[in-house]
């Protein structure tokens, strides 16, 4: 588990800590509205503006507010996410309202990547899921039907893959035509700079200048996404969201 602060260790425990005590060995038993009911915060769906999710804690209660309008992987992870700063004594004010990036950093550090680790770790328990992650060959495929059967985003999802898988991998989230983030496994070597223009020749790219992308995976030139230092090649399979405007790429290199 290299690369990764004591802080996302604690918040993973901490989860993990959680689906032991409800007994959870199966993914339908993570029934995250009742978690969060049992753990103090009742969830209400509603609109907001400017927020992804919020939580408001008074004495002991805490109220949790998602649209209604999210899908039902969103919800769930907002309210998980959301839970998480509870639970981790985040909510030092009466209210914390998150945003959607608060939900997408996975890589500061920060509170805001704290409770996405600890919403990780209970929507997509390792117990549960390292099994599924233990594979050869590295695509979407697996992590699709993870997704669906752990009702997670594929966002989610992808990362705690590459997390456990014991392959060479990485996920990397493209915004704008640009890299904004990336997730890789402990034994992933080359350097991917954040912010860098998506290379031509890259699947991903297709996405950002309107064209169809590549549905399959494609054996790709390694310089084209990272500081190859002698790698050729690099096997890329991208999936984008028209709705939200991104593109997630697993990449891999193989053995
Ligand atoms: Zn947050």
């Amino acid at each position: 588990m290299r690369d990764i602060d004591f802080k996302l260790i604690e918040a993973e425990r901490l989860a993990s800590k959680t689906i032991d005590e409800f007994g959870i060995c199966l993914p339908e038993h993570i029934r995250i509205r009742d978690i969060a009911f049992a753990k103090g915060a009742m969830v209400v769906e509603q609109r907001l503006t400017r927020a992804a999710a919020s939580i408001v804690k008074i004495g002991d209660h805490a109220t949790i507010r998602i649209p209604p309008t999210d899908t039902l992987e969103r919800k769930r992870f907002s309210i998980a996410h959301e839970l998480g700063h509870l639970l981790m004594g985040h909510v030092e004010s009466i209210q914390r309202v998150c945003s959607d990036d608060d939900m997408m950093n996975w890589y500061q550090g920060s509170q805001e990547t704290q409770a996405n680790f600890f919403a990780s770790e209970l929507i997509l328990p390792t117990k549960l899921v390292s099994r599924r992650c233990d594979i050869g060959n590295i695509s979407f495929d697996p992590v699709r039907q993870i997704a669906k059967d752990f009702r997670a985003s594929l966002t989610a999802t992808a990362i705690k893959f590459v997390r456990l898988c014991p392959e060479k991998c990485a996920v990397v989230y493209s915004t704008k035509g640009k890299v904004k983030w990336f997730y890789k496994s402990p034994d992933w070597w080359p350097f991917i700079h954040r912010d860098q223009k998506l290379d031509k020749r890259t699947l991903a790219y297709d996405f950002f200048i309107g064209e169809p992308m590549e549905p399959e995976p494609v054996e790709v030139d390694a310089d084209a996404w990272v500081e190859s230092r002698g790698l050729d090649e690099i096997v890329e399979h991208s999936i984008a969201s028209s709705q939200y405007g991104f593109v997630l790429s697993l990449l891999w290199i193989k053995p």
